[in-house]
């Protein structure tokens, strides 16, 4: 009996799988995609459906048999699978094509995101038979519901626009509606102009002074990144920077980032102007690549900047998901002598139990709470309790978005003393915070 069970297994495997590549086959895809089609009416989700084509496989077959073409082809559905989530189907549904199922992307970016990499993924060189071979891919991609909600039309959706990718030159992907490839195009070019402007000292720091609130005394200063495009002009970190954690580019940013801070505050501080701590921004996605504090204890020994002259600015996204990988190195670098800093307080999953786990200096009350804080008795509530909360695991606290004298009394008020804001200075050029040091105080 087992032994029929086992065969009736073995049957149903082999007649819904591709034998080459093991992957699910076109019927088995179907019905795969059928359920996804289901789920998704259900819960008001989105699918892509990226069909992908192996350019010129048969330039392969030819010229080193058809052995190699099938060992490039098993390593191509490996690679698809490598990029693939747990919820998402790889299929093969002929010679040179297969088709990605992505069943949680939330909105384009997160499709464009998986293309790009499924499509740096096949350019790898592949070794078969002793060759090192180089092969390209074309994605056309349809989306339900937009583009259908019948499997049929999202597969002759996808094929129509992988036929056009094909015509414009293979080796990229192309969505079925139009407006989606705008959008990919200005993610793309963004992604192309941002990698060059990091050679191309088109990256500058900025600074804004925080001060003490009863005398406007310096007391320290956060960078900011800017970055000057010489065709795009200037771009707001808040565009550029979650393009850059998406494409990994944040790494070597983050890391010119830190380097730049600790030698421009070493600069100043050796022309004789005031000590007082850089506080630099840095990513989840940085923790995330477990490197910050070997850069961090770089840039102190490059630039000779004593560790207590530096600041680390985190979110709270830092202490969820791996919160051992970010404890160590949160650990790490307050042993060297860095302070942490938690940015934009109360915005994120504010709660007891990190605050008294991760251990740290300092909180920035949000700008959100502070523009409201005079008229919104929430928000006033909110920097009044993170107040006492920090007096509570002995922390300091600095609000920013500081813009009014009245919110700068009320602040001052509830025992804040620490601003930071428009009120005092916008961030500034590096030239003109020098000024503002040699000068020690803000104008009032
Ligand atoms: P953030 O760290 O919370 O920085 C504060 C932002 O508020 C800055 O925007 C600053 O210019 C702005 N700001 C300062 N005072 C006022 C004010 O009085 N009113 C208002 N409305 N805004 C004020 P910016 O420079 O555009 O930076 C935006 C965000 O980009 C930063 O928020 C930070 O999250 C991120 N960012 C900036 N530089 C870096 C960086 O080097 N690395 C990383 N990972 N992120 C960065
Ligand atoms: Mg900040
Ligand atoms: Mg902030």
């Amino acid at each position: 009996m087992s032994a029929l069970i086992a065969a009736h297994n073995q049957l149903d495997f082999l007649s819904n799988h591709d034998a080459l590549t093991e992957l699910p086959n076109r019927s088995l895809f179907h019905d795969r995609l059928q359920q996804s089609i289901a789920a998704a009416r259900r819960n008001g989700g989105q699918l892509a459906l990226l069909l992908v084509n192996v350019d010129r496989l048969s330039r392969i077959n030819d010229s080193l048999g058809h052995a190699a073409g099938d060992a490039l082809l098993r390593e191509v559905a490996r690679r698809a699978r490598g990029i693939a989530g747990p919820l998402d189907t790889v299929a093969r549904l002929s010679g040179d094509e297969f088709v990605l199922l992505l069943t949680g992307c939330e909105d384009t970016e997160d499709i464009i995101f998986s293309a790009r990499r499924l499509i740096d993924a096949i350019a790898q060189p592949h070794s078969v038979g002793g060759h090192d071979v180089v092969v390209t891919g074309s994605i056309g991609i349809s989306v339900f519901p937009r583009d259908g909600d019948a499997p049929g039309d999202l597969l002759k959706a996808a094929d129509a626009a992988l036929a056009h990718q094909k015509d414009a030159g293979r080796n990229g992907f192309r969505f079925f509606k139009g407006e989606m490839n705008a959008q990919a195009l200005r993610w793309l070019a963004l992604e192309t102009r941002l990698r060059r402007a990091i050679g191309r000292a088109e990256l500058a720091l900025h600074f804004q002074p925080q001060v003490a609130g009863r005398d406007g005394r310096v007391l320290g200063m956060e960078a900011l990144l800017r970055w000057h495009s010489p065709e795009l002009g200037r771009i707001s970190p808040a565009d550029f920077i979650p393009l850059a954690e998406d494409t990994g580019l944040i790494l070597p940013i983050g890391d010119w980032v830190i380097r730049q801070a600790c030698l421009q505050n070493k600069a100043w501080q050796d022309a004789g102007l005031a000590r007082v701590p850089v506080a630099v921004n840095v990513s989840a996605h940085q923790f995330k690549a477990g490197t910050v504090p070997a850069v961090v204890r770089a840039a102190l020994l490059e630039s000779g900047l004593e560790p207590q002259y530096l600041e680390i600015e985190l979110t709270e996204s830092v202490m969820l998901g791996d919160t051992t990988a970010a404890e160590a190195q949160l650990a790490e670098l307050r042993a060297m002598g860095v302070s942490l800093s938690l940015d934009d307080f109360g915005t994120g999953y504010s709660s007891l139990g990190y605050l008294s786990r991760f251990s740290l200096d300092k909180l920035k009350i949000d700008q959100a709470f502070v523009r409201n804080i005079t008229t919104d008795p929430r928000s006033a509530a909110i920097a009044q309790a993170t107040l006492a909360l920090a007096d509570g695991l002995a922390l300091r606290v600095v609000a920013e978005g500081v813009e009014t004298v009245a919110q700068r009394d009320f602040l001052g008020r509830i025992g804040c003393e620490v601003l930071q804001g428009y009120l005092y200075s916008p961030p500034l050029p590096a030239r003109e915070m020098q000024a503002l040091l040699e000068a020690g105080h803000v104008a009032l």
